[in-house]
């Protein structure tokens, strides 16, 4: 698939649920209303759009959410979604997660062929953990990523860049995802939904954190790819590399090779943009599973060229876009 950019679309993300077993303070406000059940997507309808993509060229697949290890019968999806990685239809599936139900399922991940996986992280203080997440268990989740490792599953932590909040941690956290043999990803805070808080007290430029970190590590550009938005360094002094992802400070369309399919069959173009396509409807229509490609095709055609995030005093209210990371998938 080729969008009107000329970009090579080979990547899908797909949001298997709204719901989360936590409230990240930048994701979510503490009393969010979720999406009835019959607006979700089955897992066999996750898995006949899922399918349909592969088919149209799509060789990475990652699951999210929400929480995609609360959905109820998960790794169905993971093992149907699993035999395309063995019949080389698919070169990788993984996904992103919190970490609280990987010391359940780290082992099932891995038998269904995922080999790598992002844990979001955002601080090493427990305290600070239980503030941010909300209803997080910050043991829960240090068991889980050992159990995940323990399976063989190679780790990626993700973790959202927040002004006043966990800015005095980015060097220990190197330290220890680098003594843990995993890299790390900084994350800017983009505009997405509604929450109790201010964005703008929280945004906090990864151009700043860039600088300051060069201040105590050895960085270099890594030659490393992922397919995936993250600028990658080499950390001379861990072995480990370092990522940044930085939708704000920083242009990272150009290159953009993904699309997003929310949780009730949603296919947004663009993290950032409204328009969308709705394949659910689609797919529940008079013609099915036979409609799906060309409703695919029309909506890669219309894949517009950039998002318009802004965080400022101004637009601190008014979210670019007023879905939630969580129904999107981060
Ligand atoms: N629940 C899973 C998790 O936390 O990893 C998967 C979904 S979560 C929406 C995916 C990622 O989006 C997480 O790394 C989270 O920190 C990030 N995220 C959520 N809201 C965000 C926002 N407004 N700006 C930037 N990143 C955000
Ligand atoms: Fe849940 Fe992930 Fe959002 Fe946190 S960032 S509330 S874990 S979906």
């Amino acid at each position: 698939m080729i969008d009107p950019f000329g970009r090579k679309i080979n990547y899908l993300r797909v949001s298997v649920t709204d719901r989360c077993d936590f409230r990240c303070k930048y994701c979510m406000s503490e009393h969010m209303t979720f999406l009835p059940k019959k607006d979700v997507l089955s897992l066999e309808e996750l898995e006949l759009v899922s399918a349909a993509f592969i088919r149209k060229g799509v060789r990475k697949i990652r699951i999210t959410g929400g929480e995609p290890l609360v959905r109820k019968g998960i790794m169905e999806l993971f093992r149907n979604l699993g035999l395309y990685l063995k019949s080389g239809e698919l070169d990788e599936l993984t996904l992103t997660t919190n970490g609280s139900q990987l010391a359940t399922y780290a082992e099932q991940l891995y038998d269904a062929g995922v080999r790598r996986l992002n844990v979001s992280l955002d601080t090493l203080d427990p305290y600070r953990f239980q503030d941010i997440t909300r209803w997080g268990n910050f043991e829960k989740v240090m068991g889980g990523i050992k159990a995940a490792q323990a399976a063989g599953l190679k780790i990626k932590i993700n973790t959202v860049a927040l002004k006043g909040f966990n800015d005095h941690e980015f060097d220990d956290l190197i330290k220890w995802t680098g003594a843990e043999g995993m890299d790390i990803t900084f994350i800017e805070t983009m505009p997405m939904g509604a929450i109790d808080e201010h964005r703008s007290d929280q945004f906090l430029p990864l151009s700043e954190v860039k600088k300051q970190l060069a201040g105590s590590w050895s960085l270099s550009p890594s030659s490393y790819q992922t397919g995936g938005p993250s600028d990658y360094f080499d950390v001379a002094e861990t072995g480990s590399r370092v990522g940044f992802i930085t939708p704000l400070s920083h242009n990272f369309c150009e290159s953009c090779n993904r699309v997003r399919l929310t949780c009730t069959g949603m296919l947004y173009m663009c993290l950032g943009q409204q328009d969308n396509a709705d394949l659910k409807a689609v797919l529940r229509g008079p013609d099915g599973l036979h409609a799906l490609d060309a409703a695919i095709d029309e909506a890669i055609g219309r894949k517009p060229k950039g998002h318009d995030f802004i965080i400022d005093r101004k637009s601190d209210d008014k979210p670019a876009v007023p879905r939630h990371m969580s129904v999107t998938g981060g």
